[in-house]
């Protein structure tokens, strides 16, 4: 890095892993096998593309910074079944992706993210349905918790519930500040995100099932039938009846609801104004 001048850009999230015994359980236990094709998002200098590289049939990378393109060249020179794409991932049409690069094979995702855009990628992967079988993330240790908190626990929030919604997601092992380069001031954990061939549950609207999940948890401490009236501007009244024809007390809080309760009651809301 210091031969190409290179210097770590912290907007970018640049956390760099250092630990070799790291990526070579990303790209196994993400799945990267001779008939997948992996995508990779955010290369650094490539130590996770050149093990996925060695396992997976093809693997398109995704990088951001173009200072790196020319590190890359040299350190990923004797692979022929990587592309290195120059681009903003969040600019990127990763459909059109895989299209181009892998028809006929199943699809896998592997990243060490950028933290600054870890749930904007999550998010934007699960909901335009991306065709793969699993997303396998390093994320921070928090973020780790929270998407992979299961409904009605403690640490539950609206991206667990969301994330829940698309797929199954596990976390698959604890990876300290030490493993990279420069050391974050936070742990991490790899979590995986096998995604499902239909969504966990099947609301009327699911708009609307996504805007009373995220309406519940707005505001942590009040009661679903608080949060709700606001954030959906309708009177406490028709929340209360919603509930009650759910058989959810509406002084429960969103953490408290399963996955089936938010549809019931996004059903019943829904149903109620429609
Ligand atoms: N995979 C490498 C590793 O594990 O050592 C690098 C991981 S580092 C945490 C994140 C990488 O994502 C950096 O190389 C950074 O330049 C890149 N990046 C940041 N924002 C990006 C974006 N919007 N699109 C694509 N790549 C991005």
């Amino acid at each position: 890095m210091s031969r190409h001048g290179f210097t770590f850009s912290k907007a970018l999230g640049q956390n760099f892993i250092v630990n070799p015994g790291i990526c070579p359980k990303i790209a196994e236990m993400g799945g990267a096998n001779e008939n997948t094709g992996a995508i990779e998002i955010g290369t650094g200098v490539g130590v996770l593309t050149a093990e996925l590289a060695k396992r997976a049939k093809k693997v398109v990378a995704i990088e951001l910074d173009s200072r790196l393109i020319p590190v890359l060249e040299e350190t990923l020179s004797e692979f022929s079944n990587i592309t290195i794409i120059n681009q903003d991932v969040l600019k990127t049409d990763l459909h059109a992706v895989i299209a181009e690069y892998f028809a006929g094979m199943d699809v896998v995702v592997c990243a060490n993210l950028p933290y600054y855009i870890t749930s904007p990628i999550l998010m934007n992967l699960l909901e335009s349905r991306l065709p793969v079988k699993s997303i396998t993330v390093m994320v921070q240790k928090e973020a780790a918790a929270r998407i992979c908190a299961m409904p009605a626990t403690r640490e539950v929030g609206a991206v667990s519930i969301a994330v829940r919604y698309y797929s199954e997601p596990k976390i698959l092992f604890p990876v300290s500040r030490g493993s990279f380069m420069p050391a974050p001031d936070v742990d991490s954990c790899v979590i995986k995100l096998d995604v499902l061939d239909t969504p966990a549950v099947n609301p009327i609207d699911e708009k609307f099932f996504f805007k009373v999940v995220r309406g519940a948890f707005s505001q942590r401490r009040k009661n679903i039938l608080n949060c709700l009236s606001s954030s959906l501007s309708l009177s406490k009244q028709q929340i209360q009846s919603a509930c009650e024809n759910c058989g959810i007390p509406s002084n429960a809080r969103a953490e408290q609801l399963t996955m089936e309760q938010f549809k019931s009651l996004s059903d019943e809301i829904f149903k109620s104004i429609n």
